[in-house]
């Protein structure tokens, strides 16, 4: 309960790459947290989403990482940080610098990630730094240089709202960049933007969408390379741009044109009046933003991808304008961040690299006695590396690669067999931390003081707002610690601001408008500025600069509006992609293609979303998408188990049957961790092959087969306290998700489900019903409360609606009451379904009692249940719904 407020803190959402601006208030009691948006953060104008408006719900200390430990035993900082900086030293001295690694993360802050960069680069010697951003973003980051000759972003977000037509490329942008997703749409009713989504599936961003592209898994840059020849030929090509603005239209033209109007269908499988229908919309819309994601940077041709995304606004002319251009949206909430200070290892700082004049200036800025002189190893090979015994040590912050990394079992397999492993995180239970030889207590969101940057190149402030828990510190100091115990200078700081002033003066030096990266103008920044610093989009540049830094009426500043680009001759570069097929082909043995991504409230591997009741209710288990002639074909029914079997791994999954998938295709979200699920991991499916000049994974396509598990029977279950992992990993399958009170649990098994049901219950308060299937229910209570109850059903899964029980956990029940608990069924009008709003925990049911009563709109749906009053974020379900409700209704009047 919030108790009100004594202080306000403007901060930034610690999840995904919008960067939306949000308002803590710590309560009297200086426990409660009320969070709301900022109403003046210009990337959210006081929106948030269902996982922004939670974050209250993630800053309990259940599972926080308090304290150092060596080996498993509590030790003190001075004993943690002798540990790691004797492991890292003596590892060098017998090794060399090489055969020690750092894997950091695009959750870190930017002053975290600017001493680390500058430990390794500069003091340790050694470019293997290598971070989770590699799986997020890297593809865009090479194709960006490619074609600009700088990592550059050019456009705002403001485009999208100026926009007349957008084009939405691998990204359920819904869901995973959910505030956007509603600005987008605010002004598609507003102005009437056309929307485009190309996406192998359907999914909320479809649902909005003027046009879905349902496009064959992998064939991107067919399609682009079509678009790219077809665009060169039409009204829409922009001659005097590419003549005095571009170079190399001729060779990438002639590799473009390989893909013409016979083929182009065969390869993207998208009928071609869809196709035509798709270049009018081009040719026609002056007015053009193509936004990007995951689904074209994690590819085996990720960065060829990106570059015939970009061949088709240069050649229009369709960039740095306002309503036009690329735009690359990250995942992570610091990913950009990261680039900026050159947290991949084929990066150096401040967006220069590996030429002899970039190594040596960043060498006098940082007196740096150790520089390195060529890029490390990318996060695949990194991980190899330490699997093959030549990186001896490595320092994991923030991240959790044990769960997000491809091969993932062997992954673990190679840190199991590191000689020192270090891990800072904020989650003790963290599937990376339970490998690690020295455990470090990092603060967590809410606790940090530092700044991130977003997709806009908008640098804000995440604030501190509550006290750090424990022994807890931030991960800049613990750094730094490290590095002075290594004997190393330049790491006195005192304040995040005195790392930020140093990274901006870096991002400056000897720069005079040469390098898009330039935040110069901070150099100077005063503690007290830095502290009150107000969101600001790069570049900020110091007047000596010959960078003019132009920003719009709205203050907005977007690159290349001038024309010139960061080439040597300022011209932006045509790259020709031609067009391979995979070499991963499916096969007999491996007939279907299993796509990853995410899923709405859930972020990463869960160590903060996994705390939330709320989130956890929208989507409660991990679970494999499949069309419905595939679940015939294979023998899988709807909410049984499945299990998927790549040539790396095996996952066991929850089947969920649904036409939003093609025949041929499944799909299955990244977040479940071995503390939430059996088997639930789906990056041990993953396979190692990585785009070859990003070194980004393809998580998007990975020959699979399913098969049923046929346990001989299932059960679901609450229970006030966390069951015991012990009993539970004894059987064939569980799952667990937080609610309130306790936890909702789901199980398989083919032992004796008696025996797995009498571990689970001690008290002396229980009631049991034995139904006429061979089912089992049986309910314990304390003190005339529920503490738990669980339901087996033989060979099926078990129908109850589990809202409505999660909501009896810890509620007194009478005699009459235990009796309609133990039949599972809620009186009549009490069902919610699964949760569709989690901001009000309204349920399926709920709306479709709603729709069924005569809601058939958003507001009226809302009007009646509150969904979609909020964040908005569940707007596009509730539609769906809707859509559904109608169809059905349709069919029944003929
Ligand atoms: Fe956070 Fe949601 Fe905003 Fe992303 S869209 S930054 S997750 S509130």
């Amino acid at each position: 309960m919030f108790t009100g407020s004594t202080t306000e803190t403007c901060t930034t959402c610690p999840y995904c790459g919008v960067g939306c601006g949000v308002i803590a208030s710590v309560g009297h009691d200086q426990c409660s947290v009320e969070i709301r948006g900022d109403e003046d953060h210009p990337a959210n104008f006081g929106r948030l989403c269902s996982k922004g408006l939670a974050l209250g719900d993630t800053l309990g200390l259940d599972d926080r990482l308090l304290y150092p430990h060596v080996d498993g035993a509590r030790v003190s900082w001075e004993q943690a940080l002798d540990a790691v900086s004797d492991g890292l030293r003596s590892t060098i001295d017998a090794h060399g610098p090489d055969s020690v690694a750092f894997y950091v993360s695009g959750q870190l802050l930017t002053e975290d990630y600017y001493v680390a960069n500058k430990l390794m680069k500069g003091f340790i010697g050694s470019a293997n730094i290598d971070t989770n951003s590699r799986l997020c973003m890297a593809s865009s980051v090479v194709g960006h240089k490619r074609a600009f000759g700088a990592d550059t972003v050019p456009g705002t977000y403001r485009d999208l709202e100026e926009a007349d037509l957008i084009i939405m490329v691998g990204s359920n942008f819904a869901w995973c960049h959910p505030v956007l997703h509603q600005r987008v749409l605010a002004a598609k009713a507003r102005r009437g933007t056309r929307l485009v989504v190309i996406d192998p599936r359907e999914t909320a961003t479809t649902a909005a969408a003027d046009l879905h592209m349902p496009i064959k898994p992998g064939t991107d840059v067919a399609l682009f390379n079509w678009l790219f020849w077809r665009l060169s030929c039409s009204s829409a090509f922009d001659q005097a741009f590419t003549d005095n603005h571009t170079k190399g239209l001729k060779p990438a033209l002639l590799k473009a044109c390989a893909v013409d109007d016979a083929s182009v269908s065969d390869l993207t499988g998208l009928s071609y009046p869809l196709l035509e229908q798709f270049l009018d919309l081009v040719v026609t819309n002056e007015k053009l933003v193509t936004v990007y994601s995951q689904g074209v940077n994690q590819s085996v041709a990720g960065t060829d991808k990106v570059n015939a995304i970009l061949n088709c606004h240069l050649v229009t002319g369709r960039i740095g304008k306002p309503g036009a251009g690329p735009f690359s949206i990250t995942g992570q909430p610091n990913a950009m961040g990261g680039r900026e200070v050159g947290g991949l290892a084929n990066q150096l700082a401040a967006h220069m690299d590996f030429s002899p004049e970039d190594i040596d200036r960043v060498e006098r800025f940082w007196n740096a006695p150790n520089m390195v002189s060529k890029p490390g190893l990318k996060a695949v090979d990194l991980f190899d590396a330490v699997a093959a015994g030549q990186v001896k040590a490595i320092w994991i912050m923030a991240t959790n690669p044990v769960v997000s990394m491809p091969q993932a079992e062997k992954v673990r397999d190679a840190l199991e067999a590191c000689p020192l492993v270090i891990v800072s995180d904020i989650s003790e239970s963290s599937d990376t931390v339970s490998l690690a030889d020295v455990a470090l207590p990092a603060t967590g969101w809410g606790e940090k003081n530092g700044t991130v940057t977003n997709s806009e190149r908008r640098i804000s402030r995440q604030r501190a707002f509550l006290p750090a828990p424990g022994d807890a510190r931030h991960d800049w100091q613990i750094i730094c610690d490290v590095a002075r115990r290594m004997g190393y200078s330049g790491f006195a700081y005192e304040t995040a601001a005195d790392i930020y002033r140093e990274h901006a003066a870096l991002s400056g030096y000897e720069n005079k408008g040469q390098r898009d990266f330039d935040i110069g103008g901070h150099a100077d920044l005063s503690d007290h500025a830095y502290d009150d610093l107000a969101p600001v989009q790069w570049p900020v540049i110091d007047r000596e600069s010959n960078n003019p830094g132009v920003r719009d009426e709205h203050g907005d500043h977007r690159f290349f509006s001038d024309g010139a680009f960061f080439t040597g001759d300022q011209r932006a570069r045509f790259v020709a992609t031609p067009f391979k097929r995979t070499k991963k082909s499916t096969s007999r043995h491996r007939p279907l293609v299993l796509n990853t991504g995410r899923v709405r409230d859930h972020w990463h591997t869960m160590t903060r979303t996994g705390n939330s009741p709320r989130l956890s209710s929208h989507m409660a288990e991990p679970f494999l998408e499949l069309n419905p002639s595939d679940a015939r074909t294979y023998g899988i029914a709807d909410a049984t188990l499945v299990r998927v079997r790549s040539f790396y791994g095996e996952s066991i999954l929850r089947a969920l049957v649904t036409n939003r998938i093609s025949v041929g295709q499944v799909f299955a979200p990244i977040h479940w961790t071995r503390r939430f699920s059996s088997a639930g991991c789906v990056d041990v499916l993953v396979g190692p092959q990585t785009d070859p000049h990003s070194g980004q994974p393809d998580s998007k396509f990975t020959p699979v087969r399913i098969m049923p598990l046929e346990p001989k029977w299932y059960a679901c279950g609450v229970f006030d306290a966390e069951p015991d992992k012990a009993v539970l990993d004894q059987l064939d399958y569980w799952a667990l998700a937080k609610i309130e009170n306790g936890w909702l649990a789901e199980f398989a098994g083919s032992s004796a489900a008696g025996d797995f049901v009498n571990r689970l219950f001690s008290g002396e308060d229980c009631c049991e019903i034995n139904v006429a299937n061979g089912g089992q229910r049986i309910a314990m209570f304390e003190k005339g409360r529920l503490t738990t109850c669980v339901y087996v059903a033989p060979g099926a899964p078990v129908a109850v609606d589990r809202s409505w029980l999660a909501r009896q956990l810890s509620a007194p029940h009478d005699q009459l009451e235990r009796f309609r608990l133990l039949a599972g069924r809620p009186p009549s009008g009490a069902e919610t379904g699964a949760i569709i709003c989690a901001c009000h925990g309204v349920g399926v049911g709920s709306i479709r009692s709603a729709i069924v009563e005569g809601s058939d709109t958003l507001v009226s749906i809302g009007q009646v249940t509150c969904a979609g009053t909020n964040c908005g974020s569940c707007k596009p379900e509730i539609m769906a719904l809707i859509e559904e409700a109608k169809k059905i209704l349709s069919v029944a009047a003929e």
